[in-house]
């Protein structure tokens, strides 16, 4: 069985000191949630604080972005290595990402590949835009993106990484997709295209998330679904108490 998955992505919110006060108001709560792999990828400033305070628990770390360079004249980048000194996974491709600053699906299969390189867990979003559903091409552009990310790893490496189902409608706007139809396209779409990349093994053991709009209201909804492994999490990572409670729907669905 897949272990359940829940990420907050706090994208630019958050100073250190408030990203302080938000990790030690949902610390307790967090470690109680047994069986679920929890992660907090606050921005890059608040890396090395947050890293402290969760030294000696089972939550994990993660950033939102990096570069796939080492090391080099990228002003304002931050590269793989620097991410790995502190932290264990990272979301790439997000679709603010896509849509803000330029990402394409050759800089995330880049992105991949130096994430593997530096034993880095990438969480891979992919999720069409509202005007691509309503043209009919969602299936296109999801397996556009899965191929675009993945191509070439090996399947026993693809297995291991955490997938996002993340439509752009959905995101950050109250509306979240059906569970049955965020389910539908994680297993037609996302899961039946690494079937044909990586076999079906390979396809069966990717954990993957639907992120858009997830709330303590609705998560359970989503973890009942069979192909959803999890959620990533945006606003409501914002809040101890309704991250706690979406990680804790987690742990019941177990
Ligand atoms: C996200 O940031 O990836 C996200 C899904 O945001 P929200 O939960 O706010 O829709």
């Amino acid at each position: 069985m897949r272990k359940p998955f829940v990420a907050g992505n706090w994208k630019m919110h958050k100073t250190v000191e408030e990203a302080r006060l938000l990790v030690a108001e949902m610390l307790a709560g967090l470690q109680a949630v047994a069986g679920v792999e929890k992660v907090l990828c606050p921005p890059f400033p608040a890396l090395l604080p947050v890293a402290a305070m969760l030294m000696g628990t089972e939550i994990g770390l993660g950033a939102q972005n990096m570069h796939w360079e080492e090391e080099g004249a990228f002003t304002g980048e931050v590269s793989p290595r620097m991410v790995a000194e502190f932290a264990r996974y990272v979301i790439l491709g997000h679709s603010e990402r896509r849509a803000y600053f330029g990402e394409t699906d050759e800089t995330v299969h880049r992105k991949v590949a130096a994430a593997l390189k530096h034993d880095l867990v990438p969480i891979v979003c992919v999720g069409e835009t509202l005007a691509e559903r309503e043209a009919g091409a969602t299936e296109a552009v999801i397996t556009r993106q899965v191929r675009g990310a993945l191509a070439g790893f090996p399947p026993e490496t693809v297995a291991a990484m955490v997938l996002a189902y993340e439509p752009v409608w959905a995101i950050g706007t109250g509306k979240a997709a059906t569970p049955e139809e965020a389910n539908r396209v994680v297993k037609d779409h996302i899961r039946a295209t690494l079937a044909e990349m990586f076999g079906a093994e390979a396809a069966q053991a990717v954990r993957v998330l639907y992120g858009g709009s997830v709330k303590p209201h609705n998560a359970a909804d989503f973890f009942a679904q069979p192909d959803i492994d999890g959620a990533l999490v945006g606003g409501a990572s914002l809040k101890a108490a309704s991250f706690v409670a979406i990680a804790e729907a987690a742990a019941a669905g177990l």
